[in-house]
């Protein structure tokens, strides 16, 4: 779904942000879309996961369209450069651990609060934010929940916001939240 509303939004030449490489799915849809003339911030702490990521590119010959960064997201705003500020089209996070990786290293509360802050700041008006919960790990709970507040409390005529979650499954499904930055904020 993040996906496809990315797919919808995105143009080539574009600035995106990837807040969470992991395996770099999200990046290589970003990168695809922007192309040689657009750029991709592709972020993640783990240097297995950004040389997944990189590998990944590279297979499809997209490497060079994206800066990776081996730092924290809550660090956005001071990675990428100012002349960017503003002008982001697209920012994706995919919130938990690593699949297939380290299951102690996962996104927190309070870095992903600040890291989804300044993303929203960094957007253009008509920009999209995508946030990807999953309340089903230890901690994915607290952390989906504050994410869920901090984006229920955005102000509307800033901020158009979609909850998209599946309506069969079990167990604390991972949910979908969708921020559009408006015109106006
Ligand atoms: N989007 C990925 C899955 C992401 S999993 C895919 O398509 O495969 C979440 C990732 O967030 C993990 O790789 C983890 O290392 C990373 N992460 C954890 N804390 C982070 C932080 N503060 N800043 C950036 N990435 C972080």
């Amino acid at each position: 779904m993040a996906h496809r509303l990315v797919a919808g939004k995105l143009k080539a030449g574009e600035v995106a942000v990837d807040a969470t490489a992991g395996n770099g799915h999200d990046t290589l849809l970003l990168a695809g879309i922007v192309g040689g003339e657009g750029l991709v911030f592709a972020f993640d702490v783990q240097a297995c996961a950004l040389a997944a990521t990189g590998k990944r590119l590279m297979e499809q010959g997209l490497d060079k369209v994206v800066s990776f960064c081996q730092r924290g997201h809550e660090n956005l705003a001071e990675v990428v450069p100012e002349c960017h500020h503003g002008r982001v089209s697209t920012v994706m996070f995919n919130l938990g651990y690593l699949p297939g990786g380290d299951k102690s290293r996962i996104t927190r509360e309070e870095t992903t609060l600040s890291a989804v802050g300044q993303a929203l700041a960094m957007l253009k008006a008509g920009g999209l934010c995508t946030v990807v919960c999953y309340p089903g790990h230890p901690g994915g709970a607290q952390e989906a929940g504050a994410v869920s507040r901090f984006i229920e409390a955005l102000d509307p005529d800033g901020y158009r916001v979609e909850r998209h979650e599946g309506e069969n499954r079990l167990n604390d499904p991972p949910f979908l939240l969708a921020i559009e930055k408006l015109s106006s904020g």
